[in-house]
């Protein structure tokens, strides 16, 4: 399943070109053209969906097995010291490409550090407030 004009489809059908580091029957696995560390990898599902409201939950959870064993793997290759797994979902999260993907970012001791946020304040009546929303 793919959609035209989407970048990340035409790069799996192979009109766009990419570093290709694996490849099997559902995934493809490349290189990031502008990485946030040296290695920076992108699992994109073989099939186009838009993000993991849309992904079938087992393609979703193969692609979540192979991150697992590919960080395994370079973890050794690339000598870095830890990996930020990262998955974006809509505009809002700062999703980009619409297109289901997972990021592989390696970590080095001496690189850069990502992903720092201002950690908020909040009352511990606001605390409740969304707990009250979300708790199952
Ligand atoms: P998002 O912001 O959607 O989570 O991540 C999209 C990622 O795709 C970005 O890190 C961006 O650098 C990468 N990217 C965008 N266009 C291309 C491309 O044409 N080729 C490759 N290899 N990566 C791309
Ligand atoms: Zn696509």
């Amino acid at each position: 399943m793919i959609k035209d004009d989407c970048i990340f489809c035409k790069i799996i059908k192979g009109d766009i070109p990419s570093r290709t580091l694996y490849e099997d029957d559902s995934y493809k696995v490349i290189m990031d053209i502008e990485p946030a560390d040296k290695g920076h990898a992108l699992i994109l599902p073989k099939d186009h969906y838009a993000d993991l409201y849309e992904i079938p939950e087992d393609l979703a959870a193969g692609a979540t097995k192979l991150a697992k064993k590919l960080i395994t793997e370079f973890t050794t290759k690339l000598n870095c010291d830890g990996y930020n797994i990262l998955q974006n979902n809509k505009e809002a999260a700062g999703q980009t490409v619409s297109h289901y993907h997972v990021h592989l970012i390696p970590r080095y001791a001496d690189g850069q550090k990502l992903f720092r946020y201002e950690h908020l304040k909040l009352t511990s009546e606001e605390m409740d407030e969304i707990e009250g929303k979300i708790k199952k």
